[in-house]
This record gives C-alpha cells, sequence and structure tokens, in this order.
C-alpha cells in the first residue's frame, strides 16, 4: 500500500504538472518555498516571545496581529465583526485554588475527610469565588440516558437536592460517536441538572486515567477554565445549578465506596460490561473550594475570499485552526512557557498557507471560503462555540475544516480525517488526499473519540457538516518509526513545555497538508450541491434533524 501510494505521489508530479524533468523541478522548490513559509510562521508563533499565546493574554494577542496582518498581505478581506479582521470574545476566567478545596463525608457519625491532590481535584466554579454544597449522594453510572440505545443509568433514580457521582466517559458498549457524545461535559452535565442535582463528583474509570495518569491531572489542575459571557454578561454553559464540582481518582473513590456495600471494583466491572447502575450512597458529603475569578478579552480572527458566484457567495466554508495554547504554567525543567508548536502554531501555519494558495490561484472559489484563526481552544472550545452559534458574516456555514496539533515528526504517507464517516465531505477528502499522493486513513484510536475533541465539534453542535485533517503514522522513509514519536509526542511533550520548536518537525509534511486542505476547499466551495449529513447520520439527525 504504501508502495502504491508512493507511486501515485511520482505519477502525480510529472503527469499532473504537465511533463517533464523541469515542470517536476518547479513543483519540488513550489514544496520547498511552502515549507521555509510554513517553518517562519511557526518560529514567530511558538518564539517565546508570545509567552504561549494563552486566550486572553498579550501573547495571544500578539499571535492575532500576526495573523490578521498575513491575512491582510494575502489580500484577503476582514471577515470579523464590523468590517474589522477580529471577533472580539468576553471571558470569565476561572482557576480553582486546588489547596483550598474541601472533600468530607459524614456516614453513620464518622466524618471521612478526603486530600486534595491527593484523592480528588477541586473544579473551578464559574458563579462564585467561594461556594459551598452538602447533600446525600447519589451514584449514577456514566450518568446517560440513552434511550434509542436502550440505555439508562438514571431509571428510577432520585437526584433532586443531591449531589451526583458519575463516572467519566460513556458504556464501552456504545459505537465511538455515540460515546464521544454522551461523555461530553456539555451532554452529560444539562442532563444531571435536568434532574435536579446540586452538585457532581466526577470518579475517573481505571480506562481513563491509565489514559491520564493522575499526577498529569494533579499538574493540569493549575491551569485556568474559561467560559465565554453571553451578551448579558452570563457565562455560557457554566451550569450554576451544580454549586460544586469534584474529580476523583482511584484513591479518592476506594474511600467514597469503602463500607457502602458497593465494592469500587463491582462498580468499575459494570460499567466496563456496560450495564446501567445506580443507588443511593450512605450518608452526606460536603465539598466546599474558592475559585480565582477575572474577566478576560480575546478575539478570533476572520480572513474572508469571497466567492464569485452570486448566488453561492452567500454560503461560507470554513478552514480553522485554533490560535491560542495554554500560555504560562508549572515550570517543567526550568521552562515555564507552554509554547504549543504543534498544538498548534503548526496548524495557523498551515491555514495561512492555504490562504495563500488560494488567493495566488487568481481564480476565486464559487463559495466564499473563511480562514479562521481561533481563540480559547484549549479553555473549552470557546472561540469556535461563539463563532458557530454567531457567525460574523451574514449567510450559511455550510463546512468546517478543521486542523489540530498535526503531529508531523517525520516524512508522512498518510493523513487521517477524524469524521470522515459522517458526512460527504468524508469522499471530497479522499479524493484531496490521493490527488497530493497520500492515503487517507481511518480514525486509528476511536476510543479516543477525538472528533469532539476540537473546534470542528463546536460547527457539528450547530448542525455543520465538519471534518478535521490530522497526521496518520505512515512513514515514507522505512528507517524512520512515525507511530513511535507520535507516541512520544503524546506521552512526552502534548501540552507540556517541550512542544516547541527543537522537535523534529518536518515541515514539508506540513505543506503536504496545506495543498491536501486547498483542495478540499476547493472542491467544497465549487461543488454544486453544499456538504450533506450521511443518511441516518449520528450526528446529523441529533443536531441538524431538518437538513
Ligand atoms: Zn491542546
Amino acid at each position: 500500500m504504501a508502495r502504491l501510494t508512493l507511486a501515485l505521489w511520482l505519477c502525480l508530479y510529472c503527469c499532473g504538472a504537465g511533463a517533464g524533468p523541469a515542470a517536476s523541478a518547479a513543483a519540488d522548490a513550489a514544496a520547498d518555498a511552502a515549507a521555509a513559509r510554513i517553518r517562519a510562521h511557526v518560529a514567530f508563533l511558538a518564539d517565546d516571545l508570545l509567552e504561549g499565546r494563552a486566550a486572553g493574554s498579550r501573547g495571544y494577542d500578539l499571535a492575532a496581529r500576526y495573523v490578521a496582518s498575513e491575512f491582510e498581505a494575502l489580500g484577503l478581506k476582514p471577515g470579523g465583526a464590523a468590517g474589522a479582521w477580529f471577533q472580539p470574545i468576553e471571558l470569565l476566567e476561572a482557576s480553582a485554588v486546588i489547596a483550598a478545596g474541601e472533600f468530607s463525608i459524614e456516614r453513620d457519625g464518622q466524618a471521612t475527610r478526603l486530600e486534595s491532590t491527593v484523592d480528588f481535584l477541586p473544579l473551578r466554579d464559574y458563579g462564585a469565588a467561594q461556594s459551598s454544597v452538602t447533600g446525600p449522594l447519589e451514584f449514577v453510572g456514566y450518568g446517560v440516558s440513552a434511550p434509542e440505545r436502550g440505555y439508562d443509568d438514571f431509571a428510577g433514580a432520585d437526584l433532586q437536592g443531591r449531589i451526583a457521582v458519575v463516572l467519566s466517559g460513556a458504556p464501552p458498549t456504545f459505537d465511538s460517536e455515540a460515546r464521544a457524545h454522551y461523555s461530553a461535559t456539555l451532554t452529560k452535565l444539562p442532563e444531571l441538572v435536568r434532574r435536579g442535582a446540586i452538585g457532581v463528583v466526577i470518579v475517573l474509570t481505571p480506562v481513563d486515567e491509565a489514559r491520564t495518569p493522575w499526577p498529569r491531572l494533579v499538574q493540569r489542575s493549575w491551569f485556568p477554565g474559561m467560559r465565554w459571557l453571553d451578551a448579558d454578561g452570563r457565562p455560557v454553559d457554566a451550569f450554576a445549578e451544580l454549586r460544586r464540582a469534584a474529580l476523583l481518582g482511584r484513591a479518592g473513590a476506594a474511600k467514597l465506596f469503602a463500607g457502602t456495600g458497593h465494592p469500587l471494583e463491582a462498580v468499575y466491572a459494570a460499567a466496563e460490561a456496560g450495564r446501567p447502575q445506580h443507588f443511593a450512597l450512605p450518608g452526606t458529603a460536603t465539598l466546599a473550594g474558592q475559585t480565582t475569578l477575572a474577566r478576560r478579552q480575546s478575539a478570533n480572527v476572520v480572513g474572508l475570499v469571497e466567492g464569485a458566484d452570486p448566488v453561492l457567495r452567500h454560503e461560507y466554508v470554513v478552514l480553522s485552526a485554533h490560535l491560542d495554547h495554554l500560555g504560562r504554567g508549572e515550570a517543567v525543567g526550568g521552562d515555564a512557557i507552554y509554547n504549543g508548536a504543534l498544538d498548534n502554531a503548526a496548524g495557523v501555519a498551515v491555514l495561512l498557507e492555504v490562504a495563500r494558495m488560494l488567493s495566488v490561484d487568481g481564480r476565486r472559489p464559487k463559495r466564499s471560503v473563511l480562514f479562521l484563526a481561533l481563540t480559547a481552544e484549549e479553555r473549552g472550545l470557546l472561540g469556535s462555540d461563539v463563532f458557530a452559534r454567531h457567525p460574523t458574516v451574514p449567510g450559511a456555514l455550510v463546512a468546517d475544516i478543521n486542523m489540530d496539533m498535526p503531529v508531523a515528526l517525520g516524512p508522512l504517507a498518510d493523513w487521517v480525517a477524524f469524521g470522515a464517516e459522517h458526512s460527504t465531505l468524508g469522499p471530497v477528502a479522499a479524493r484531496a488526499a490521493a490527488a497530493e499522493g497520500y492515503a487517507l486513513a481511518p480514525d486509528p484510536l476511536p476510543e479516543e473519540i477525538v472528533f469532539v475533541r476540537s473546534d470542528q465539534y463546536m460547527f457539528v453542535r450547530q448542525g455543520v457538516p465538519s471534518i478535521y485533517i490530522s497526521t496518520g503514522t505512515r512513514s515514507r522513509d522505512p528507517a524512520i518509526d512515525l507511530r513511535a514519536r507520535d507516541e512520544d509526542f503524546l506521552r512526552e511533550r502534548y501540552h507540556q513545555p517541550s512542544d516547541d520548536v527543537a522537535q523534529p518537525i518536518h515541515y514539508p509534511s506540513l505543506a503536504g497538508l496545506a495543498r491536501v486542505n486547498a483542495r478540499i476547499l476547493r472542491a467544497v466551495a465549487d461543488a454544486p450541491a453544499r456538504p450533506a449529513w450521511n443518511p441516518g447520520d449520528f450526528f446529523g439527525s441529533r443536531f441538524a434533524p431538518s437538513r
């Protein structure tokens, strides 16, 4: 298969580009130039001067100004609010005061105190700097009600005035998209609120704890979270009815379930087997804690290539990548700047290269194309949520093609298109990849539910067919094991200060990603019909029932 792909790639370079070694040399030179431009963008965006581009920080604003200037230099039109490059967003930043978190259980006149960072992590409260809740505990399995799958953790449970105890994730018996949807906080927390819960304790499953070890979660707990504020200044999706929330690892869960008649291992086993479960836990719990709250401003950056067709120009195809990263945080090896070179300076650099390709091409697409550098992805997909709900352009958004964290650490032979199976964008992406000499691999880790973990999901939730192109693991050089490099990145440098330009980033592969995305954009923008969800698709029938 790899050899076949390489043959196709070589063929395209000679036949597709017009034949002859001169044309091939010109294509090589163009590819080199594209790789150099992408390297230059990454070098700036991931520089220590930008201090990790945290949403709401000066470093992010500098990065946003850079992207706007690049858009301007390329001849794009401002597509933001009021004819400007930006879509300003009001944010509420919340940091849990980890040491101030309290969690105690009263049972048969006995009080058990859980210890912050050892047993539990207090979660942020967007509603108040100081908050607490006391109440009886009700365990409700995964906290999932999925009638269409004949699954209901809540059947007969009473959450009114109680603190809900739920497992992270969703039943492993669900297919991956249903798991993705039902494990998302945006699905789970409103369900608990609707049923009258007054607080929530999330217990990590052993599977989730193996994926993200407890010490890593403790290290990340210091990062602030954010919510965007609506026109009335209220935080959106803050779920204030849940007055406090805490996260428990295995040590804390063992204390919570000890002596209740419900052994923790049996609870885990039932969850793993996909059996719904709920029961009241004896006694009451008190959760208390503090949150540092601050107002911040940040902005999405929007560049526009207006469509040439008088009718179709009112439809918009979006290419998106998040521009923010984690900012400054706990120092690791003396380095406190989380540069986010692959996550996601690389994605934005590719986006700028695609914008350049479309603007120098000279042939305008039929539909309009929006280039969107998004803020606050790392704080909960906020920039994309605001844009998808309140677009700065007057027409319909017909597709989102997203890029996040292209881990190009060697000469890639394939890309993965997350979400390809859900809409007509899948075949379009496959043809685009093939035309550039790449294979398009299926999602290698459906259990990681990547499709709902980056900005495309917020477009999906507004019914917009979306796709997310990221790196595969097949190498053009048999001496380089890209799967090992990818795993090494995820284990050692993902969301760490060492995700910086010292890594062996393979810029020609990123140039390849730009060409693939440019082809997808062109194909979608010029097609007679707009993209559509596949008939009966899980996301399409949930979020776009009338389309
Ligand atoms: Zn990230």
